[in-house]
């Protein structure tokens, strides 16, 4: 037996009406203009952003996520799970009013960003000025605890949580319907389904879309880390070594929370080590000296002599990163690393976002940043589509989509993947042309801030 909802000002699906659902055994069958398909990070704060968009005031959004709510309350230990935000993310959550509630719990600036090399003397730093930063490290789940506070103060969007989808039906040619059914055999039907399910997305799957992708072999290690001394915590540091690149991103005065990428074998070793081999382990990993080839020492330091010849400035002092001295007890995990593109980002009355749509490598930080990005886009596409008096499944809307976020996607995903390939490698013509490059990236300033500036949105 089904039961039908169609009126779409009574949208809420009520918890009287889940009861009368579980006491005769039927399923619901309800209406709404967008469907949001995972609520991770990107599909909450998409659900937050539409429900906003003053354009889209007369729209109905239901967010379905997959795992239960929880109940959180702030931990005392910074969860190994956290991300850096870039200056564009930032904006969209101070603008969706998430902001002001990841002020109130936690989270750290950065000031700068040193990148260097193990196997030669190249180094790089991003972020000079006392005033602006470089981004922001934030925990998840505090970015998802902030936007769903504030989607509490969102009327047109409902949160439906314990929520797992097993089918969608996309339209086929003249139908404007998304049929989405539920593990438990509800019913929604959409005019538009976005889709933020993550990296495993059904949507896409569902969508038959070419999906371009691979395994890094590599493993993400992460772990929330005790500095030796409290320090004026404001750099996030990153060392390249042949294995793969290890970050440290800032927390608190005496805390760092770690990122280390390397191979599936030596993550397996690093998880099962007592906590004094690990930290023994991270620190040669940050400090160890590497034999610098000859040749590459020459050239890199002919090279230098040329740049302050042409007048580049030094690029001032160099600085040393923190030491370790412990790490806060089970916080160690891994993850695995991958690389994913869809070649579509829209199908009739579909689009993917986030994850769903793209993966990168985690060693530039960009991987939520360009589910942000996204977000940012579709708003003020759909508000677009809504006021001009189309459909929101209009596919010339979306494809306008699809294509600014590709043009900015696919060049920043080449670029991570060239940095990727570029010092996965001890082959000294290889490691010689990084070198020279970082040198003549990190003084010439135009260049820095053309990466910056392509980073930051
Ligand atoms: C070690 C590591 C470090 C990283 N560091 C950074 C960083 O510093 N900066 C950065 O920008 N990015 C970073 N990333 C990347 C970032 O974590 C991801 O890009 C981000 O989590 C993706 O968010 P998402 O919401 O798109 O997907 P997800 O977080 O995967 O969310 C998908 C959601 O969909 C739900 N779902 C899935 N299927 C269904 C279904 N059938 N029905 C209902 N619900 C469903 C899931 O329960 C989940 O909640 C890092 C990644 C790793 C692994």
């Amino acid at each position: 037996m089904s039961l039908i909802i169609f009126n779409n000002s009574q949208f809420l699906i009520s918890s009287k009406l889940q009861k009368v659902k579980k006491f005769y055994s039927i399923n619901v069958r309800s209406h709404f203009d967008i469907i949001i398909a995972g609520g991770g990070m990107v599909g909450t704060t998409l659900a937050c952003a539409l429900g906003k968009n003053s354009r889209l005031a007369n729209k109905k959004v239901l967010l379905l996520e997959g795992s239960s709510k929880k109940h959180w309350k702030l931990p005392e230990n910074y969860s190994n799970r956290v991300v850096s935000i870039n200056p564009g993310t930032h904006k969209l959550l101070n603008d969706i009013g998430a902001w002001k509630f990841i002020e109130k719990l936690r989270f750290t600036a950065v000031k700068r960003l040193e990148v260097w090399d193990a196997i030669s003397d190249a180094h790089i730093t991003f972020g000079d000025s006392e005033e602006d930063n470089v981004s922001y490290v934030v925990e998840n789940d505090v970015i998802l605890q902030s936007v769903s506070e504030e989607i509490k103060n969102v009327p047109n969007v409902n949160v439906m949580y314990d929520s797992k989808v097993k089918k969608y039906d996309l339209p086929i040619l003249t139908e404007n319907v998304v049929t989405v059914t539920m593990d438990n055999d509800d019913v929604f039907t959409c005019e538009l389904l976005l889709a933020c399910d993550g990296v495993q997305s059904l949507v896409r799957k569902s969508m038959k879309t070419d999906y371009l992708s691979w395994s890094y072999n590599q493993m993400g290690v992460v772990a929330t880390l005790k500095l030796s001394d409290e320090i004026k915590n404001e750099i996030a540091w990153q060392r390249f070594l042949p294995t793969g690149p290890i970050a440290l991103l800032p927390l608190t005065a005496d805390q760092s929370s770690l990122v280390w990428s390397t191979t599936p074998e030596q993550a397996k070793l690093l998880l099962n080590l007592r906590e004094e081999e690990f930290v023994d382990e991270l620190n040669k990993a940050i400090w160890q000296k590497y034999d610098h080839h000859s040749v590459i020492q020459q050239a890199s330091s002919l090279f230098d002599t040329l740049l302050r010849f042409l007048n580049c400035p030094s690029g001032g002092i160099r600085q040393i990163p923190p030491k370790i001295c412990g790490i806060i007890k089970e916080s160690r995990a891994a993850f695995p690393l991958g690389f994913g593109h869809s070649a579509q980002y829209i199908g009739q009355g579909v689009a993917l976002i986030g994850d769903a749509a793209h993966r990168v490598h985690p060693l530039a930080g960009q991987g939520v940043n360009l589910g942000f990005g996204d977000v940012v886009c579709l708003n003020e596409i759909l508000g677009e589509a809504n006021i001009s008096g189309a459909n929101l499944n209009d596919m010339s809307y979306l494809k306008d989509y699809e294509t600014k976020r590709q043009q900015h996607n696919v060049p920043t995903m080449l670029a991570v993947e060239s940095l990727h390939r570029l010092y996965n490698t001890e082959f000294t013509p290889v490691v010689l042309l990084r070198s020279l490059g970082l040198q003549a990236t990190h003084v010439i300033e135009p260049l820095k801030k053309a990466i910056i500036s392509q980073a930051a949105v």
